[in-house]
């Protein structure tokens, strides 16, 4: 049976109000209330945008959906875990901290922001998937313990995984440290001979596994955790990835960290898409105006993670004329990994109906 993915048009034209009141249009027109109850604690999943990152979803974006949440009296916080690249996302304390100026905070919300991996990334709870390649997952205790998730993700492209949509919100955004660090173990990089020796890679590696010598950069597989950050920071495009084999294996468990983040809450999750200021790279890059790949689209939400990724990028791919890798200059990349694994082991369906709301 198909799944019903609900979408309304928008774009930051609409501006932050507008965006917001569609959002709780389509609440409203998904029956999504149907998902939260009375007192729920319930994990508001966010990116509040890396550094200078100015083409993230803004906070006054998803306000209707969460004064909707408020009405339903259920415990909303909004939510991140802490990455494993050093930035200003690195530890609870500054992400917090750089969630409030982005304006994801109680002033602009009237609802906390709450890390839920503890102050290191290291409060975790092991699921159990048995999955292909995870028989557990680590995933942060705080998303584990509430009661009910409203994913809201901003869909973009990304340097590893090709599309960063709900699956990725909730397989990689909702994983502890060491989830996140399984996740990107099937990555390997190398450094190649277009390296200027300008260091940029070398500040940002959190695992100390690059090394410069007179001629250029070079990774030392046994310390390298797979992060992808040196490949967001270089600008020599010198850093180089088996992308097709890699990214796949990274997709899948990906898709097997989502079904950790989801089991034991059957019809107690919601999931939007944000298709504006769909960027080449993700949220995590903290550069302010990164370019866009796409003219804006709207809104798309159901409750089935799969099909509202599919929609999705449906409507990326149909309205740009072109494949999703395509539109990222890499034609080795593939979002359908993460899509047909989730769908594979039982987190939704591929078959969608789209449903337009005005
Ligand atoms: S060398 Fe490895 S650990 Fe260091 S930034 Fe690159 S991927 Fe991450
Ligand atoms: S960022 Fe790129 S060019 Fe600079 S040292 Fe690292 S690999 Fe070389």
């Amino acid at each position: 049976m198909a799944s019903k993915v609900y979408f309304i048009k928008a774009s930051v034209n609409d501006g932050e109000k507008v965006i917001s009141e569609k959002a709780r249009t389509l609440f409203k027109a998904g029956g999504f209330a149907g998902c939260f109850k009375e007192n729920d604690f319930t994990a508001v999943k966010v990116h509040v945008g890396e550094g200078d990152n100015n083409t993230h979803i803004t906070a006054p974006c998803i306000k209707g959906l969460i004064d909707e949440l408020l009405a339903l009296k259920t415990k909303p916080f909004v939510t991140d875990t802490s990455t494993l690249y050093v930035g200003r996302r690195h530890n609870a304390i500054d992400h917090t901290i750089l969630a409030a100026e982005h304006g994801f905070c109680f002033d602009t919300l009237g609802i906390p922001f709450l890390p839920p991996d503890g102050l290191f990334g290291t409060s975790e709870t092991p699921v159990q998937v048995n999955g292909e390649i995870n028989e557990e997952v680590f995933i942060a205790s705080g998303i584990v313990r509430c009661q009910s998730i409203l994913s809201v993700a901003h869909f973009t492209g990304h340097v590893a995984a090709c599309a960063a949509g709900t699956l990725k919100t909730l397989g990689m955004g909702c994983a502890s440290r060491k989830g996140k660090m399984r996740q990107h173990a099937a990555l390997t990089l190398s450094i190649g001979d277009d390296c200027t020796r300008c260091g940029e890679c070398f500040n940002h590696c959190p695992a100390d596994a690059i090394t410069l010598d007179d001629v250029k950069a070079h990774i030392d597989q046994d310390k390298c955790i797979g992060c992808a950050e040196c490949l967001v920071a270089c600008r020599f495009n010198a850093v180089r990835c088996n992308w097709g084999e890699e990214s796949e294996v990274l997709q899948r468990s990906l898709a097997e960290h989502a079904m950790g983040v989801l089991k034991g809450k059957k019809n107690r999750a919601a999931f939007f898409n944000y298709i504006i200021s769909v960027t080449k790279d993700c949220d995590c890059v903290k550069s302010p105006d990164l370019t866009t790949i796409v003219d804006d689209i709207g809104i798309a939400a159901s409750t089935d993670p799969v099909a509202v990724d599919k929609a999705t990028l449906d409507l990326v791919e149909n309205k740009a004329g072109k494949k999703l890798a395509e539109l990222l200059d890499n034609d080795e990349l593939s979002p359908h990994y993460q899509i047909e694994h989730a769908e594979r082991i039982g987190l939704g369906t591929t078959n969608y109906e789209l449903i337009e709301v005005h």
